[in-house]
């Protein structure tokens, strides 16, 4: 599974209803934290996500993005933490993540790694990758989308047994896709056993953004994607203005991407924390939307079910 949990999903500022944006994957026992907003620490603890974590992707600079940054690194230190945690953003890393560390007390006693990505970029890990996009917005910002590499085929062992291979070290060569000889001799083909390749999860997650081609091609097939959705219809004139998304925009791109699932997030104080007009707006163009509330948990298995 990979789980995604909302730590918040309020725009601009903290709310009764909603923290400021923030949102954790957990992958293998792995934790990605994207964007870091005031309060993100407690809402951390609260969630049960753990601080295990060792990088924080950031979207852009805005303060609602990133000023949970300070309390996170101090309450680490404060837990002895030794390992490094790396801090990746867009342009400007170096300065605006740099100051957030170093503000206004010591600095960390573990190493704190800062990287600038650009769109285009892929960070790359074992079995996934982080791709990179560009989202649209008031200066420089990121969408990124965590992207497992493709499975090895579904291996068939009746088969397998029913050609005399024993099971053993056999099993896994011809899976990983060699031709082994059988004790009869026959040589047999890993096509014979071995299902086609399926592909692994893709999720994505926007950041603050316009709806743009951009994001639309990172989210082309995504299991998941979580699209901010500031505003409804009424206040369209204020989207376009702060380089925001509608909910029926944010819909409207979920469905020309293909994606399996869309969850809205970054939504105005102006709203609910049912948002029920946003959901109507964006369930007309993509039924499968769900409004994300603070402590919400979305797994995302494998749309094979394997
Ligand atoms: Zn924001
Ligand atoms: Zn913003």
């Amino acid at each position: 599974m990979i789980q995604v949990t909302f730590l918040g999903t309020g725009a601009a500022t903290p709310s009764v209803a909603r923290g400021v944006a923030a949102l954790a994957m957990q992958r293998e026992g792995e934790v990605l934290l994207f964007d870091c907003g005031e309060g993100t620490q407690r809402q951390m603890m609260r969630y049960g996500t753990g601080f295990t974590l060792e990088d924080v992707f950031v979207t852009h600079y805005h303060a609602d993005h990133i000023l949970g940054i300070p309390g996170l690194l101090r309450t680490m230190g404060l837990m002895a933490r030794t390992r490094p945690i790396h801090l990746w953003g867009p342009k400007g890393a170096a300065r605006t993540l740099g100051e957030l560390v170093t503000l206004g007390m010591e600095r960390p006693k573990f190493p704190v790694e800062i990287h600038e990505l650009h769109p285009g970029d892929v960070v790359a890990r074992g079995d996934y990758e982080i791709q990179v996009g560009a989202a649209e917005h008031k200066g420089p910002c990121l969408a990124y989308a965590l992207v497992e590499h493709e499975r090895l085929g579904r291996f068939d062992p009746e088969r397998a047994r029913a050609l005399g291979i024993p099971e053993g070290p056999l099993w896994g060569r011809i899976h990983r896709g060699e031709a082994v000889t059988a004790p009869d001799g026959r040589v047999v083909d890993p096509g014979e056993l071995v299902g086609p390749a399926r592909p692994g999860r893709r999720v994505v997650y926007s950041g603050d953004t316009a709806p743009c081609d951009s994001v639309m091609r990172l989210a082309a097939g995504a299991d998941l994607l979580v699209h901010e959705a500031t505003f409804g219809d009424d206040e369209r004139d204020r989207a376009i203005e702060t380089r925001h998304s509608t909910a029926r925009e944010a819909a409207e791109l979920a469905r020309d991407a293909g994606v399996r699932e869309l969850a809205l997030t970054h939504i105005s104080n102006r709203y609910s924390r049912e948002a029920p007009e946003l959901l109507l707006e964006a369930q007309v163009l993509f039924p499968a939307t769900t409004i994300a509330r603070d402590g919400l948990v979305i797994e995302v298995g494998f749309p094979d079910a394997n």
